[in-house]
């Protein structure tokens, strides 16, 4: 049975291609910075998201953790959205590793934190309060639908934290996604940003990696914030040849990820027992709620999906997460639907 894996863009294997430039990338000692394939890539990586310097890290937890430490100081306080992914699911490492405090606002449907909350949420200049240091922008918006905030609201943000002296970092792990969504250059959707991560392991296809950019001072600090996290690795370039590849050649793909996402969305519409919650989903991500009268458990539904070879993602009591990447085609979104009105028939 071909398994169709919608859990995530980051169940993604290399391709053949891509193992091929693995294979053949030359590598020297990334701790010495002596990895030709990790310097080029990192200098990759930071012209394309018009900043000075990049750094590769492990994952985009690392990046993000990095980032927060190499901006912050222990007692400083990180804005962000109650559903952030480094809020949510980074295991609290800002707070555990870095002694930094999350100051969390809502999320609106459309990703954005209102203004008026940022504003808000900053802090007086007094000692009774922690330091406001940073704001958090994540693009796309994971939880939220993998909705995109535009390069216009990214700017307001900007210019608000830099007027009350706070800097920008961007959550980009799919900032690729979002800018092929909008039909934007990456740089535009970034400009306003100290610094930003993305993922080269979901979407793009490489095993593993994110690159974290910013400029030359930043990273050289970060850097040093890598090492002291066990984040120096050595000969990183036969992994890093894999993120050159994605960068070169997996980008522009991305819009059929989207028309899948938007197939799914639409099939899904028919289906009776789901409501699916964004009907024309921006990105790769389709997330839909089951309705009351379904009383089969949420869990139950993701096993009976799982036995006719499709994995989808359980994100709550009554939703699931579903989202296209480069190995789901459009039988497999086609064999999707047809699973879940028989899944759900029989549930009712
Ligand atoms: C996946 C993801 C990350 C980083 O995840 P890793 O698994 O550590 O690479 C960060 N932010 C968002 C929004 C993500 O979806």
């Amino acid at each position: 049975m071909n398994i169709v894996d919608l859990r995530s863009d980051t169940v993604t294997q290399p391709t053949p291609e891509m193992r091929i430039a693995m294979a053949a990338a030359p590598v020297g000692d990334d701790v010495y910075g002596e990895d030709p394939t990790v310097n080029r890539l990192q200098e990759m990586a930071a012209a394309r998201l018009g900043k000075e310097a990049g750094l590769f890290v492990p994952s985009g937890t690392m990046g993000n953790l990095v980032a927060v430490l190499a901006h912050c100081n222990r007692g400083d306080e990180v804005i962000m959205g109650t559903l952030a992914h480094t809020f949510l699911f980074e295991g609290g490492g800002i707070s555990a590793l870095g002694g930094v405090f999350p100051h969390t606002i809502p999320n609106q449907p459309d990703g954005t934190l209102s203004l008026e909350a940022i504003q808000s949420a900053i802090r007086p200049d007094d000692a009774h309060h922690p330091i406001s240091r940073l704001v958090i922008l994540e693009n796309t918006q994971n939880r939220c639908g993998g909705v995109i905030l535009s390069a216009e609201y990214t700017r307001q943000v900007g210019d608000l934290a830099h007027r009350k002296n706070l800097l920008l970092h961007i959550d980009g792990a799919r900032i690729f996604n979002a800018a092929v969504g909008l039909g934007v250059d990456v740089k535009e959707l970034v400009e306003p940003a100290e610094s930003v991560t993305f993922c080269l392991s979901k979407g793009l296809c490489a095993p593993v990696g994110s690159v974290l950019v910013g400029s030359r001072d930043f990273i050289h600090k970060a850097h040093r914030i890598r090492k002291q996290l066990g984040g120096g690795m050595r000969q990183a370039g036969i992994i890093a040849a894999a993120g050159i590849y994605a960068l070169e050649n997996m980008i522009e793909r991305l819009g059929e990820d989207h028309r899948r996402a938007k197939l799914l969305a639409k099939g899904l519409t028919g289906v009776e027992g789901l409501k699916v919650e964004i009907e024309n989903p921006p990105s790769n991500m389709v997330f839909v709620q089951v309705s009351d009268e379904i009383k089969l458990p949420t869990a139950q539904i993701a096993n009976k999906m799982a036995e006719l070879g499709v994995k989808i993602g359980v994100t709550g009591s009554k939703r699931f997460r579903m989202v296209t990447h480069f190995w789901i085609e459009d039988e497999g979104i086609e064999h999707t639907v047809a699973a879940f009105k028989q899944v759900l028939a029989d549930a009712v």
